[in-house]
């Protein structure tokens, strides 16, 4: 990183940790603390409280990021942007968080979902480097999915949502009930393979099931699904796996081979034969590429060039 690079406050927003930092990129995060997510009123406050501190003790920054749980409203045009908008945690319906570090810090504000975040650190400067379409995806209190196409994260009407992606029940343990643990959802991914539905299907925490458990070759069959139907939609040139449930180490080779096994030899590229090894990798940031893409956010704000390198 250059001398030069500006000083961005980031806040990556999680269900039960915020996580902050300021810096200017991987190589020089220059402090980091955690909050516990309460209720919207004392958790911001808590966040506001370290930037003041930090400001204090580094001087001034130039912006600050923010990548957190959704759906978020990210239409500039809305009288919503910046909002948490319908999210199932309690107490966080419509919370105005743009607004508010606004008010409180006069910088300009990134703001996207965690996964959108992580996908831009991942590309930047972890194990996405030079890989578009590029796809983050996390396993862990839920599944969520960050995508990025020719440089820029993709929103539309919202923005991805990949957790909730439909899948084929699964067959071989239909006796398990209930199935799906999504309460909007009959059959999606995260009701299936997300840490808390998992321990409820297979009645034991998902950190605590042997390696050989069978609960593995189900949950490889239903991201395989989830994996198959991204290439065909998005066509990525490299998928990385992260959050809790994926630090199974048998977990990515036997997703791939549930991918492979879905595709059936339909999508003939490179990426899906001869470098398969490398379509499918664990990120390459570890746990800090959700606040080093809140940095990227915040970086993004005050040079929105597509492929701008911090
Ligand atoms: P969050 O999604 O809240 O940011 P994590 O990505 O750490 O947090 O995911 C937490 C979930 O991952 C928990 O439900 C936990 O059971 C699960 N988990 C954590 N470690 C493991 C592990 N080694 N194997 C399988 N599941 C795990
Ligand atoms: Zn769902």
């Amino acid at each position: 990183m250059s001398d030069q690079a500006p000083v961005i406050a980031a806040i990556e927003m999680g269900g039960t940790k915020i996580v902050c930092g300021i810096g200017t990129g991987p190589h020089d995060l220059r402090a980091m603390h955690r909050v516990e997510t309460t209720t919207p009123a004392e958790t911001l406050e808590g966040v506001s409280r370290w930037l003041a501190q930090m400001k204090l003790e580094h001087g001034p920054f130039a912006a600050i990021g923010i990548g957190s749980f959704g759906p978020l409203d990210l239409n500039p045009k809305s009288e919503t942007y910046g909002f948490i908008t319908t999210t199932p945690k309690p107490g966080w319906q419509h919370t105005d968080v743009v607004t508010f570090f606004k008010q409180r810090f006069n910088v300009p504000v990134g703001f996207d979902t965690d996964v959108n975040a992580a996908v831009l650190a991942e590309h930047l400067w972890g194990a996405g480097q030079g890989m578009d379409p590029l796809i983050y995806i996390t396993v862990g209190t839920g599944v969520g999915g960050g995508v990025l196409v020719n440089g820029q994260l993709l929103h539309g009407a919202l923005h991805p949502e990949i957790g909730h992606l439909m899948v084929p029940p699964p067959v071989n343990s239909p006796a398990l009930q209930p199935a799906c643990q999504c309460p909007f959802h009959q059959s999606c991914v995260e009701g299936y393979v997300s840490g808390p539905a998992i321990a409820r299907r297979w009645g034991q925490r998902a950190d605590t099931l042997a390696s050989d458990h069978p609960a593995w070759t189900e949950i490889a069959d239903i991201m395989g699904h989830a994996l198959m139907n991204l290439c065909l939609t998005l066509s990525p040139r490299r998928i990385i796996l992260g959050g809790g449930v994926m630090d199974q180490p048998q977990l990515i080779p036997l997703i791939r081979s549930r991918l492979i096994h879905h595709l059936n030899g339909y999508l003939l590229v490179p990426e899906l034969g001869r470098d398969f090894d490398q379509f499918i990798v664990q990120p390459g940031l570890g746990n800090r590429s959700g606040v080093l893409g809140a940095l990227a956010l915040g970086r993004l704000t005050l040079d929105p060039t597509p492929n701008s390198q911090p």
